[in-house]
């Protein structure tokens, strides 16, 4: 029961996106930040108070502040708390209120400290404020900070005037050099956001999508493209059609030259296959030497495609590091989509025909099964119990949301 639990929770968190498995994890301290450092500036003056400094702060208001940031603290630790579903996943609610939790400590810290003490050098640290708002990669958020922040401070220039830019011999000068300070610190602040946003969560995305060995999209990426392929089909739009590929006796090639020339033999089909589907093809590593692909077009110009890139694999040999000359083929079965069936029934028709096309010879395209009684299970096993590595052709849980 434990350790179903425990698969539940991993396949869940492999469907998450880059973004999300990252905010999954940086949760808890994103919302920490910026309370951890209310509380700081809580203590700082209220020893530097009872050290005699800061006289300028009434006691009351002290207090009111201390309280607030002890109130930010406590919150924060709620949200920590009960921002996680059973299975481990951050509650999308919660990570809103989160951010905008987040935001209102921003701002409402930023504003205490600025009116009760209101010293000519506090504006400079609106950065420090703002910036923890980067840990959650949210433009909108991020800019709800800046624009909070920037436009407090302006006011309290504004209202507070002889505060705030009275102190210098040339106002005018003072407040132009401010605000051109407050709008280029504020602006590097969203930059980062949006640029950490954009490149590194998509770099992200990629390392999470695709097959390191490869370079070929994995098989956690395939859901979202069999859906869009599929949505498209039963809506008349286009058709599609699914082909399993399987290096054909990628055993020998190991046990024979090694796993560092399996990998390449791996590699050369990956790209083989790669460069002979069009760019809006997708092909997928299923898993060991199974390769995946999905061609957005009709039966008869996947089949052919199928037979010609078989060809091109079958045509040259694999040179590895000069000391070895490898050939290699692959068997391939073809799916075509037809009206009403499901991806699932797809998956297991093209698994069928890979089989087929294993047990009657290998290195050929198969298209149709011939009208034979279906290999049972048991005899499928039998087979692959020499498979160590194959994957369980089990599409069940990637498929479910189909
Ligand atoms: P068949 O023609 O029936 O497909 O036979 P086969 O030998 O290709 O298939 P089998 O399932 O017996 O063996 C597959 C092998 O692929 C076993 C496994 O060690 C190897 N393999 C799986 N992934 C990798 C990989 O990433 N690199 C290398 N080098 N080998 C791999
Ligand atoms: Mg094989
Ligand atoms: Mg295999």
């Amino acid at each position: 029961m434990a350790s179903q639990g425990k698969m539940v929770r991993s396949e869940l968190k492999q469907e998450l996106s880059a973004l999300d498995a990252y905010l999954n994890r940086v949760f808890k301290i994103a919302i920490l930040a910026p309370s951890i450092a209310t509380l700081t500036a809580a203590i700082y003056f209220t020893v530097l108070k009872a050290a005699g400094w800061y006289p300028n702060i009434p006691i009351p208001v002290l207090v009111i502040f201390d309280i607030m940031d002890v109130s930010f603290l406590v919150t924060s630790i709620w949200f920590m708390k009960t921002s996680f579903a059973e299975d481990g996943i951050l509650k999308r609610e919660k990570l809103r209120m989160g951010k905008a939790f987040c935001v209102v400590v921003i701002i409402v810290q930023w504003n205490a400290i600025s009116y009760m003490s209101p010293m000519r050098e506090w504006w400079a640290f609106m950065f420090f404020f703002a910036a923890f708002g980067m840990l959650f990669f949210d433009m909108k958020m991020m800019f709800a900070a800046v624009v909070g922040v920037s436009a407090s401070t302006f006011i309290s220039w504004a209202v507070m005037s002889d505060l705030f830019i009275g102190m210098s011999d040339d106002p005018l000068k003072e407040a132009v050099v401010r605000v051109i300070c407050v709008i280029w610190t504020m602006s590097v602040l969203l930059l980062i956001t949006y640029f950490g946003s954009k490149f590194l969560v998509e770099e992200l995305e990629k390392y999470a999508n695709f097959d390191t060995l490869t370079h070929l999209l994995n098989r956690r990426s395939m859901d979202n493209y069999l859906q869009e392929a599929y949505r498209q089909a039963n809506t008349g739009k286009s058709s599609f059609c699914l082909l399993m590929a399987d290096i054909d006796d990628f055993k020998k090639v190991n046990d024979t030259y090694g796993h560092d020339c399996g990998d390449e033999v791996l590699k050369y089909v990956a790209q083989t296959i790669s460069t002979g589907v069009k760019k809006t093809d997708n092909v997928f590593r299923w898993g060991g030497e199974e390769i995946c692909i999905l061609l957005n077009t009709d039966e008869e110009r996947a089949v052919a495609a199928a037979e010609r890139i078989r060809k091109d694999i079958e045509h040259d040999r694999v040179n590895y590091r000069n000391e070895a000359s490898v050939s290699v083929t692959v068997t391939m079965g073809v799916s075509p989509y037809r009206d009403g069936m499901t991806i699932q029934a797809m998956m297991d028709d093209a698994d069928a025909k890979l089989y087929w096309g294993k047990q009657h010879g290998k290195n050929q395209v198969v298209n149709v099964l011939p009208q034979e009684p279906k290999p049972s299970k048991k005899e499928k096993k039998g087979k692959s119990e020499d498979d160590s590595q194959m994957p369980e052709t089990d599409y069940s849980a990637l498929m479910q949301s189909v």
